[in-house]
């Protein structure tokens, strides 16, 4: 029997993984957890010490896809969708830096979308089925997902993005690629871009295209992020032996992926949960009272600007809880439980600066802004639980090169751009331009879905 999967809002039907990814969201608004998660044994995990990341991959992603997909094909998506490398850097004895950012769009987004990416295509194609997927994006998803859908058979990718809100290489990673993926850059702000996209799910008008959505709350996307905690583990860690793994974070996917690995089995000591000025979930934490943050603060980590963090709900739903959509708390978790497990706190702009500048003056290692907060989060973490003996990884999410004035400024030069970045930053750009007006943005699928 395939694991099945159901809503935290509770009145959906249970369906398993192929469902839940195709449907995104739950008929009832609510995210899709595991019914009861896969335990990985000491042995398993024990043998990850030797294997290449795609072997730890297939391993840990097996255990969902059990009569879903064959074993030896989800070996081979595994195979294709990572490889490239993903490097654990020593800062000091024990702590640890991983580097999620050697994927084709320097991001850690592209773990979760160059998976999701192939289970969606095959999921379509037995179905004989086309979907076109609308993805409203701030910089990094946007890329991400339109580089893990190009040129995959029986989608068609549309991008939003705030024309003025992106750096220049976050544009150019989304608008060299063409064939199935469009890019349109609308003059407004980022929030028009997701009003818009939510708009056209709801437009009767376009029942008669199928419309589908990449976000981060998409269980396709939550599961591959945890296999880099396993790997990081096996790399820096005896087996069996506790990590503490401190995360930058925004809508809580990254973070979540950590939750998902330590609920199969893997020893984790502390998540540290670092956010910006977007405070929500350190406060909740500490009163137990939960206020979103409306509209968000803008801050230097701008992958991190979010006021209601969408997997918080998954998170409330782990330990016993239950939140809807809108943020409301219908049942408080357990929060001592959620204590234990969990740090958070909130880095101000200037210490996320302070922490680039320290990084580098200290360890010789370049941080971007993200990975700046998992460091003074990490180091507000060890000022009240001292770190001890215990491994430690801080998580990097993105490569410095995505934001070179954040780092010119503090360190006085500007980073290398990795070459997987620099082939897409070399090809001409194609993209459409649209004002922030829902009628347009409707005209504008209209007619790309005729004939
Ligand atoms: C998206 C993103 C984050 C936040 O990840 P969440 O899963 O939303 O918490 C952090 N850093 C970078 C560079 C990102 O692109």
């Amino acid at each position: 029997m395939a694991l099945l999967f159901h809503s935290t809002n509770g009145q959906s039907p249970a369906v398993n993984l192929r469902e839940a990814l195709l449907l995104g969201l739950a008929p009832d608004r609510g995210l899709y957890l595991p019914e009861r998660f896969p335990k990985l044994s000491f042995e398993e995990m024990a043998a990850f010490a030797k294997l290449p990341y795609h072997e730890i991959a297939f391993r840990v992603l097996s255990k969902f896809t059990e009569d879903i997909i064959p074993d030896a094909d989800l070996s081979a998506m595994c195979r294709s969708a990572y490889n490239f490398p993903v490097p654990l850097e020593i800062v000091n004895v024990r702590v640890f830096l991983m580097r999620l950012d050697q994927g084709p769009t320097a991001s850690f987004k592209d773990f979760a979308a160059q998976m999701m990416a192939r289970m969606f295509g095959r999921f379509l194609k037995e179905d004989g089925r086309q979907v076109t997927i609308l993805t409203a994006t701030s910089g990094d998803t946007g890329a991400a997902v339109a580089h893990a859908f190009h040129k995959i058979p029986g989608v068609r990718v549309i991008v939003l993005f705030p024309a003025a809100e992106v750096s220049e290489s976050q544009r150019k990673l989304m608008t060299v690629l063409k064939d199935n993926v469009r890019t349109v850059a609308v003059d407004g702000k980022f929030d028009d871009c997701q009003a818009m996209v939510k708009q056209a799910f709801a437009d009767p008008a376009l029942k008669h295209i199928p419309l589908s959505s990449a976000n981060s709350i998409n269980i396709g996307r939550l599961l591959p992020q945890s296999v880099y905690y396993f790997y990081a583990a096996s790399r820096v860690a005896q087996a069996g032996e506790p990590v503490v793994f401190s995360i930058p974070s925004g809508n809580f996917g990254d973070m979540m992926g950590a939750v998902v690995a330590r609920e199969m089995g893997l020893p984790v000591r502390k998540i540290i949960a670092s956010v910006n000025d977007n405070d929500a979930f350190p406060k909740f934490l500490a009163s137990g009272s939960y206020e979103k943050i409306s509209p968000s603060r803008n801050s230097l980590s701008n992958a991190m600007n979010v006021g209601h963090p969408s997997n918080l709900a998954r998170l409330v739903a782990v330990y016993g809880g239950q939140m809807d959509e809108t943020g409301q708390l219908i049942k408080l978790p357990y929060l001592n439980a959620m204590r234990r497990d969990v740090f958070s706190t909130s880095i101000s702009d200037a210490r996320t600066v302070s922490g680039v500048r320290e990084f580098w003056n200290n360890f010789q290692l370049l941080l971007e802004p993200h990975g700046a907060v998992a460091w003074q989060g990490f180091q507000d973490w060890t000022a009240v639980e001292p770190l001890g003996n215990s491994p430690a990884v801080l998580v990097e999410t993105a490569n410095p090169a995505k934001f070179p004035e954040e780092v010119e400024k503090v360190v006085g030069w500007a980073p290398d751009v990795p070459t997987n970045m620099l082939a897409s930053l070399r090809l001409p750009e194609d993209f459409d331009r649209m004002d922030a007006e829902y009628s347009t943005f409707r005209d504008y699928l209209i007619e790309r879905h005729k004939g």
